[in-house]
């Protein structure tokens, strides 16, 4: 019998709760965003009923056509938004997202400002770094992060949280992940979205404090078409 989202859920915690453990770090310091995209409202459900609120969605449409109906059933949604966004989408995307991991390019912050002025209050924010400097993947190479991260405080006075990347499919991501702690501690960032269902064991172990975790809960993702 396969194991249910509930049980996914709880067997996901417990590993992080062991690797934290091991390497002397709280469980509570790492939480987990289960990421659903790609799941409709009705599979998504299973989980608010299991008690989980942490999401993550990499896409605004989608997450703006399921997102509001689950926030109204199941109060205390803490709903991440781990995509790429596009300036022109800035605007819903603050007004659904509570983290949105993916700051990544001057245009967006300046669009996250004009927000801020017009009155909004902006969620909390993360920047990618694109470690593995792929050129068809977002995020500020990690040559330019102490650059922008540097115009986000004294420019933009945006207060960014922490640091997120995505390691190229494929590769050993421990040196990436050990990349993107180092330059949030040049910054003195308290927050590392790292780590998803093949590896947030060892996202974990080198100072994850966000887990990004679709399949491993929530199963095999239909292909994307
Ligand atoms: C889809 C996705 C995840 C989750 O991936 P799984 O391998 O299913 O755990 C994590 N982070 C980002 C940015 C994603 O797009």
């Amino acid at each position: 019998m396969e194991a249910t989202i509930a049980e996914n859920l709880r067997a996901v915690k417990a590993r992080i709760a062991a690797e934290a453990e091991a390497c002397g770090r709280a469980a509570s310091a790492v939480r987990l965003v289960a990421v659903s995209k790609t799941h409709d409202a009705d599979t998504i459900a299973q989980a608010l009923e299991a008690g989980h609120r942490a999401f993550g969605e990499n896409r605004v449409q989608e997450a703006a056509a399921k997102w509001p109906e689950l926030k109204r059933r199941y109060p205390g949604v803490d709903l991440h938004l781990i995509g790429p966004l596009q300036s022109n989408k800035a605007k819903e995307a603050v007004e659904l997202f509570d983290t949105i991991h993916s700051l990544d390019r001057p245009k967006l912050a300046e669009a996250l400002v004009r927000l801020r002025d017009e009155g909004h209050a902006l969620p909390r924010l993360l920047v990618q770094v694109n470690t593995g400097c792929e050129p068809q993947k977002a995020g500020v190479l990690p040559t330019e992060a102490d650059a922008f991260l540097a115009r986000c405080k004294a420019e933009w006075k945006l207060e960014v949280a922490g640091l997120m990347c995505i390691p190229p499919v494929g590769q050993e991501p421990s040196p990436h992940f050990a990349l993107l702690r180092k330059i949030a501690a040049r910054h003195g960032l308290a927050e590392l979205s790292m780590g998803m269902s093949d590896d947030y064991p060892v996202a974990v172990s080198l100072g994850a404090t966000l887990v990004r975790v679709g399949s491993a809960i929530f199963g095999a993702r239909p292909p994307v078409g």
